[in-house]
């Protein structure tokens, strides 16, 4: 057991410790017992976040006026007062009885930031439920494709992300990628970009859904496919792929793969730091460096530019999840964006009151993330308890970049 940690002086029942070293919070729930719940993720995805901010504050931007900010938006997120004057509000979801803030900026970076990634993967994975649902109630079927590239320890994350993209963009553009959705019915395709980093380097890859309106011989399909990953990569790269640099299932893998697609998201690192094998997540790595390892924190940095570039005006991410033209309308799925969905509030909820903008840097200032003892107390007592606590901060203050 860490013997860092210290209780903070609360009124009884809330039971949060703090390690002022990490900045690691926890909540005990009985002698030597901790919740290992909704606030523990919670804490670590605050956690994570702050680490991300901490790697990527050193990216900025001059603006016009001349004034230098930071590049990456999760620096700002859960951070930047929206406005001054009205502070920081605090809400508590009717429903599940979870507090959240309002009136700070949500960055709704998918690649950068783990609280938002969090909120924007449940959405999106409901969506990817309705739409294989929908599918094969019209008697339709999914396929999951797999494709991936060789890679070498040496080779930088940008590196092998751009000659993926290039094969793929081959894959899927043309007459051959035409005669190939007609000849197998494919009336739409939903393709995620995933990262894991192992032992032989950076492994960016897409698994696409293939949304056909017949049922097929997946085998068939396969080689067709591979028949143009591996011309493609022969043409780009000279390479001579293995048959099993691209797969494609048919079953319940795709159901399979959208029932679970997100969780590292979702449980950003707290409870699968090991993504798959002695491979990382993206935010696998950031978990590592909470925990000290500065080139997991290297590494991630590696990946967080090489995914998103900065250009003129903003940041210009590589995307996620992309749905081909029509798909989404076809099933009647409203088009948010990501930034949408982190800004919207999740549930009916009640306004227990606000921070000023004063308590709110305060708040900020501690030598460990305050914010989610707030929304834990927030959570479970009232708003005198909120004001207790931020008029009683434990910590000494720091200075706020
Ligand atoms: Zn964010």
């Amino acid at each position: 057991m860490n013997e860092a940690f210290v209780a903070l002086p609360l009124p009884a029942g809330f039971g949060i410790e703090v390690d002022l070293g990490s900045g690691e919070v926890r909540r005990q729930v009985g002698p030597g017992a901790y919740e290992v719940d909704q606030f523990e993720v919670l804490a670590a995805s605050y956690l994570q976040r702050s680490a991300a901010r901490k790697l990527l504050a050193r990216f900025r931007w001059a603006k016009d006026s001349g004034a230098e900010v930071p590049a990456y938006r999760v620096v700002r997120c859960g951070v930047g007062v929206i406005d001054q004057k009205k502070g920081v509000e605090i809400y508590r979801a009717l429903q599940h009885k979870r507090a959240h803030f309002g009136g700070i900026v949500q960055c709704g970076s998918v690649w950068h930031c783990p609280v938002c990634s969090r909120k924007i993967a449940v959405r999106r994975r409901a969506e990817l439920v309705i739409a294989t649902n929908r599918a094969t109630e019209d008697g339709g079927v999914c396929g999951l494709l797999t494709c991936t590239v060789p890679h070498a320890a040496s080779e930088s994350c940008g590196l092998v992300l751009e000659r993926h993209q290039r094969l793929f963009t081959r894959l899927n553009s043309g007459k051959a990628s035409k005669l190939f959705r007609d000849r197998f019915g494919v009336f739409g395709t939903v393709r995620a970009l995933e990262f894991t980093k192992g032992l032989n380097g950076w492994h960016p890859h897409v698994h696409s859904l293939l949304f056909c309106d017949r049922p097929l011989l997946w085998e068939e399909v396969g080689n067709s496919l591979w028949t143009r990953w591996a011309s493609a990569a022969k043409k780009e790269y000279k390479w001579d792929l293995p048959r099993l640099a691209l797969d494609i299932r048919g079953g319940n893998a795709a159901g399979d793969y959208v029932g679970k697609w997100g969780m590292e998201y979702e449980v950003a690192g707290s409870f699968l730091k090991q993504a798959r094998g002695d491979s990382l997540s993206a935010f696998g790595l950031l978990g590592k460096f909470t925990e000290g390892d500065k080139a997991a924190g290297e590494a991630w940095v590696e990946y967080a530019t090489a995914v998103s570039k900065i250009g003129k005006t903003r940041i210009e991410s590589a995307r996620q999840l992309v749905w081909s033209r029509g798909l989404k309308a076809r099933f009647n799925i409203t088009d948010l964006t990501d930034e949408q969905i982190a800004e919207a509030q999740e549930e009916p909820a009640i306004l227990l009151g606000s921070l000023t903008f004063d308590q709110w840097l305060k708040v900020l200032g501690q030598p460990f993330d305050a914010r989610v003892v707030l929304l834990q107390i927030a959570s479970v007592g009232n708003f005198d308890d909120v004001l207790f606590f931020c008029s009683k901060p434990p910590g000494t203050a720091r200075e706020i970049t």
